[in-house]
């Protein structure tokens, strides 16, 4: 474990992002682990907490935005948290370096090139958001710039002075977002520059990741965290493997020559496109891909009387859903392996597994996100094996 701690990071009390900043590491993780025993003590004992070896820069995604002052210069940075207040920021010491750089690049280009910044309140100006994402492995940058409006003045010259800045970057895309809205994308992408994504190594395999898609924001803990779900899935060639909440099919392609075959089902649409995408780069055969509801999914693979060997669930914050879980179990699955990024929901669906004859044999929290309070979790899942049939 690195001992060394940064100094205090200057932006802490207005950001509000990091809520462990000037806790040392070690105390951040111990925390982490009393908060899960406790919300997890009915169901079984957590593993110690898996954390990092250096837990700074680890953001593979950033996202800024930017505001004109009063003075004619133009300010990027971070909303305070729940509010629209922008904290100027330089750099922050979760996110990726170079894509910090690139976004102080990107102001000074936009004072260059006289881009007018979006204004939340008038509905006027052009530039809204940056976001970036990079490839841990590979080194990809892919750039969004994200404005209100598809005319961009001079964007050639802006693309061309933007390399020239930043070799790095592989790929720049427009993103039109013409709403009145807080999500920071819209529907639209316009490719600048390069393949529109970037692509990234994990556990062997390589992903390509849109815009719109969904990727795990630390790479470093992801493999790790991935590796632990799959090794508790203990596969043997012969499974029938379901990945719901897929996103771009990480989980499901790393299992799939452990398994016989998997299906995945996401909701998101980019992030199908991806996993399919993905699946075919990876040379990987045997899984298939939906784009639906998992709940929904899940309820109509229940009617039609399907089954599944192993389940890999790794639902949003807010947990899965009570009819997905009644699904699930209906598929009679000797084991699910659920991964969870908010230990607070993981309870209450563990409640349901519990009351069903699912019980938790092995708890992992995994630090994910250093500095804040999040964290991931995977847990197995067996059914009680006195049960003959599954109750639904
Ligand atoms: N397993 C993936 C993604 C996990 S994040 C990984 O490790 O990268 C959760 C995913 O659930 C996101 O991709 C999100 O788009 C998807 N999702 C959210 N609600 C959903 C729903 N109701 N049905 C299916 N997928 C959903």
């Amino acid at each position: 474990m690195k001992t060394e701690e940064k100094v205090k990071c200057p932006y802490e009390k207005k950001c509000g992002g990091c809520k462990y900043q000037g806790i040392p590491y070690e105390k951040q993780l111990k925390e982490k682990e009393k908060k899960v025993r406790k919300l997890l003590k009915d169901y079984g004992k957590p593993e110690p907490i898996l954390g990092m070896e250096d837990p700074y820069y680890y953001r593979n995604k950033v996202h800024a935005t930017y505001k004109h002052m009063r003075n004619g210069d133009i300010a990027v940075g971070r909303y305070e948290e729940s509010s629209h207040r922008l904290v100027p920021i330089e750099s922050c010491q979760i996110e990726d370096q170079k894509a910090d750089e690139v976004i102080q690049t990107i102001r000074k280009l936009a004072k260059s090139f006289k881009i007018k910044i979006f204004n939340e309140d008038s509905g006027y100006g052009l530039l809204r958001h940056v976001l970036i994402r990079t490839g841990r492995k590979t080194g990809e940058m892919l750039v969004v710039l994200v404005v209100a409006s598809p005319v961009f003045p001079s964007k050639n010259n802006f693309v061309k002075a933007l390399r020239k800045e930043h070799p790095e970057i592989t790929s720049i895309v427009l993103n039109i977002n013409d709403k009145k809205t807080s999500m920071i994308l819209g529907e639209r992408n316009i490719v600048l520059y390069g393949k529109g994504y970037i692509q990234d190594e994990l556990c062997g395999y390589t992903f390509r990741i849109s815009p719109h898609s969904f990727y795990q924001v630390n790479p470093v803990q992801t493999e790790r965290l991935y590796k632990k779900a799959i090794r508790l899935a203990d596969l043997k060639r012969k499974e029938k493997v379901l990945d719901a909440y897929c996103g771009i099919g990480t989980i499901g392609i790393i299992a799939a020559d452990k398994a016989k075959s998997v299906i995945g089902v996401e909701l998101n649409p980019a992030s199908v496109k991806d996993a399919r995408n993905n699946a075919r780069h990876n040379n990987i055969g045997n899984i298939t891909f939906y784009q639906n509801d998992a709940e929904r999914f899940l309820n109509e693979m229940q009617e039609q009387n399907a089954k599944a060997d192993v389940i890999f669930m790794d639902p949003p914050r807010a947990g899965s859903t009570q009819s997905f879980m009644a699904s699930a179990i209906s598929l009679n699955p000797d084991r699910i392996v659920y991964i969870s990024c908010n230990p607070e929901t993981l309870a209450r669906d563990l409640e349901f597994f519990k009351k069903h004859q699912y019980t938790a044999e092995k708890i992992q929290p995994v630090d994910m996100f250093p500095f804040t309070t999040h964290m991931e979790t995977v847990c197995l899942l067996t059914r009680r094996k006195h049960l003959a049939k599954a109750p639904y």
